[in-house]
């Protein structure tokens, strides 16, 4: 464990450490143990502002091979110094060791981290591993951010999700400033599930494609938690607003009817309209033998990557547009959806 800077004291511990105001700590939590008698160890850097407020957590990586959170983490720590803010920010670039040096979502014994939450100390290894991030760190915070990306083979637009009846979430929801927000509370077992049951407000910031570091999606994702840290008082400023907000109650995935290999003529940040073509479904005789069409009007937020398809496999995520369609259009015509680089997210 290593310190850097000086400065007073307060109740608060993230695993098991003592943070005192004004300090960064870098700490390696034990989550596990290694085949090698070693401990698996996962990386927390805590920046402690010199002024009290919240307690904030930001978790990558969850899903070991979900990677964009870890740069957007990594940025955090580089720009945030505990002058800058009130309050503390807990960094966890990389939850999930295992899956994150295997290149893959899961961890060893083939389960889903991200359903085994808030985990046992009796349990299986999943759950001992969720016991431990969530004991020694999610339960000391007030708020939560978890990063995500799309699954394998799948790349989203970048989107929010948190369960909106639940005051507190629905104003961290917001306040992050992405245009989409999916209403949902989680799956169970979900760390931001897991995390507003336990009284830890938390929401879930979806972005682009696994084994990836995807510029744009990264900085949707640190200005997002810069908008968060505005939002609850940790940082002065002003936040930057979408160019729209939906929240998203009809979503629909449009899926492949036949086998084959598809031509997409669709990204995600595009429109669609009731019967439109979103895919042409080819086959290895080089013979076109079906389109794939869009059953309603609205934006695509979530595509496969992979062109081959089975009968059901996922084409398209679409969100249903009426009211908003005009707003929409307009957003979509200026690019506002995915932007091209600007000027870096300043913290300070
Ligand atoms: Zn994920």
């Amino acid at each position: 464990m290593q310190k850097r800077s000086g400065r007073k004291s307060r109740p608060l511990r993230i695993a098991g450490q003592p943070v005192e105001r004004g300090e960064v700590y870098e700490i390696n939590l034990k989550v596990s143990e290694f085949y090698t008698a070693t401990a698996a160890t996962i990386p927390v850097t805590v920046i402690a502002g010199r002024r009290s407020g919240p307690v904030l957590f930001v978790t990558a990586a969850v899903h070991g091979d979900e990677l964009n959170g870890t740069e957007i983490i990594r940025q955090l720590i580089c720009r945030v110094a505990p002058a800058d803010i009130r309050g503390t920010l807990v960094l966890m670039p990389v939850v999930n060791r295992f899956g994150f040096l295997h290149h893959t979502r899961y961890l060893p014994d083939r389960r889903d981290l991200n359903r085994n939450f808030p985990g046992r100390t009796d349990g299986n290894m999943a759950q001992r591993v969720a016991w431990e991030v969530f004991d020694q760190v999610i339960r000391h915070c007030n708020y939560g951010i978890d990063l995500h990306t799309a699954t394998a083979d799948r790349t989203n637009l970048p989107h929010v999700r948190g369960d909106m009846s639940h005051r507190e979430v629905r104003r961290l929801a917001r306040a992050f400033g992405v245009e989409i927000i999916i209403n949902s509370e989680g799956s169970d077992g979900s760390l931001r599930r897991a995390a507003v049951a336990a009284g830890v407000p938390t929401i879930l910031f979806e972005a682009g494609e696994r084994q990836k570091f995807q510029e744009p999606m990264i900085r949707r994702g640190v200005e997002g938690i810069r908008n968060v840290l505005v939002e609850l008082g940790m940082l002065q400023g002003t936040k930057v607003a979408p160019s729209f907000r939906i929240i998203v109650k009809n979503s629909e995935w449009v899926r492949a009817e036949k086998g084959g290999i598809l031509i997409m003529y669709k990204k995600v940040g595009e429109l669609v309209y009731s019967g439109e073509e979103i895919a042409l479904n080819t086959n290895p005789f080089g013979r076109e033998f079906g389109t794939i069409r869009s059953p309603v009007t609205g934006l695509v937020i979530g595509a496969t990557t992979l062109p081959l398809v089975n009968p059901g496999i996922p084409v398209a995520h679409v969100v249903k547009l009426r009211k908003t369609l005009p707003v929409v259009e307009r957003a979509v015509r200026r690019k506002a959806l995915v932007r091209a680089e600007e000027k870096p997210v300043m913290f300070s």
